[in-house]
């Protein structure tokens, strides 16, 4: 065998592994599919600005190895998201919270954005939230669900709020202070130059072989490693034997701008149904840019379909029962590891990757 492990899919989990077990002698080859490195951090500059071409990455975590760990790559700014939500042209801050309270019914204590919340909640009388409707009714009540998250949620995932988890609202804070942070994390910020940097340093010293598919790579090189780490789709990998696992897609449309300052905030969402994107991304404020021109992404939710790019896996009991017949699968390659957003069919953010990452380098290299 060529190198210790093949590594399938230079994105975050691949090249977190890669550098692990670099570091303690294993010899390694990255491919992938894509002519560059990144994965979805990968950050593409247009007019001085970094672009993130498969939707916006604010880095956030509260874990502090993984913070330090992140940090040696990376030098990070002060960013915080504070996203704008825009309904039927009213403007609220999000994620909920006081200012949004007030902007929405002309009050100005907790005390009073509580009265009326609990009275919401009790007339919706639910004790047990068994969906994402129930669980948003019964945390924020119906004002702020109609109009902050029904139609949001509905158009991101192509699903009646009824049937879609309630974990996927809890990601997001609900707080009676004036606080506009979207994320409860200690530590938060966007890589100075960009998330493409980040993953070329882990990579450094590394062999990588980019625009590289990998049925034809193992076909042609049956002997290349000992152990692959496959971060690629986990259903794909077992050509879809027991079925195909379900993903919420997104297509962005990316304009360059002839003004500075289109919408004085990196992120916008767009909370009615009716509006077809979800969000308006304006890249340089992840930056604080002052370039003189500015780059702007509409984000498109849509439906998904075996072969299109796979963004946001769907955690639905059907599909969970499928990836759970798929991981028995994977278990019994003691040959493969999956990893990764893809290969373990996971909602994951950028420091859960890492710590999956490292646990599995540990668990496989030795501590
Ligand atoms: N969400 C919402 N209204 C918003 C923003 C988010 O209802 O204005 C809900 C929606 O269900 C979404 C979830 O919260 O899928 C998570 O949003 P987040 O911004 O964390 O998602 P991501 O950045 O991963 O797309």
């Amino acid at each position: 065998m060529k190198y210790d492990y093949l590594i399938v899919g230079a994105g975050l989990f691949g090249a977190v592994f890669a550098h692990e077990a670099a570091e303690k002698g294993r010899s390694c080859l990255v491919i992938d599919r894509r002519p560059y490195i990144g994965g979805n951090i990968y950050c593409e500059e247009i007019e001085g600005i970094q672009v993130h071409k498969y939707g916006a990455h604010i880095f956030h975590t509260s874990n502090k190895a993984v913070w330090d760990y992140i940090n040696r790559f990376a030098e990070f700014n002060n960013y915080i998201n504070s996203p704008v939500a825009v309904y039927k042209g009213e403007l609220y801050n999000l994620p909920f919270n006081m200012n949004t309270f007030s902007r929405m019914w002309g009050i100005r204590t907790p005390e009073e954005a509580q009265k009326i919340i609990e009275d919401q909640r009790r007339k919706e009388q639910i004790t047990e939230p068994k969906n994402l409707e129930e669980q948003a009714l019964s945390l924020a009540g119906r004002d702020v669900y109609e109009k902050l998250i029904k139609g949001y949620t509905e158009k991101q995932w192509g699903r009646d709020c009824r049937e879609l988890p309630s974990f996927i609202i809890k990601r997001l804070p609900f707080r009676f202070v004036y606080d506009n942070n979207y994320f409860n994390d200690r530590y938060q910020g966007i890589p100075i130059g960009g998330y493409t940097k980040i993953v070329d340093r882990l990579l450094k010293g590394i062999p990588v072989l980019c625009g590289t598919n990998y049925r034809e790579y193992v076909k042609e090189n049956p002997n290349a490693a000992a152990k692959t780490i496959y971060t690629g789709q986990i259903d794909e990998f077992f050509d879809y034997r027991l079925g195909v696992l379900e993903y919420r897609s997104v297509c962005f449309e990316t304009k360059v701008l002839d003004c500075v300052n289109y919408q004085g905030n990196a992120v916008v969402n767009y909370t009615e149904r009716e509006v077809p994107y979800t969000r308006v991304i304006e890249h340089k404020h992840f930056e604080f840019g002052k370039q003189p021109r500015t780059v702007v992404s509409w984000e498109y939710p849509g439906e998904w379909k075996k072969g299109d790019e796979p963004y946001y896996p769907i955690n639905d009991e059907k599909n969970m029962k499928l990836y759970r017949e798929y991981a028995k699968l994977a278990a019994e390659r003691s040959d493969v590891i999956f990893g990764g957003r893809l290969g373990s069919y996971k909602y994951y953010d950028m420091d859960k990757v890492i710590e999956a990452a490292l646990e599995t380098a540990d668990k496989e290299l030795g501590t």
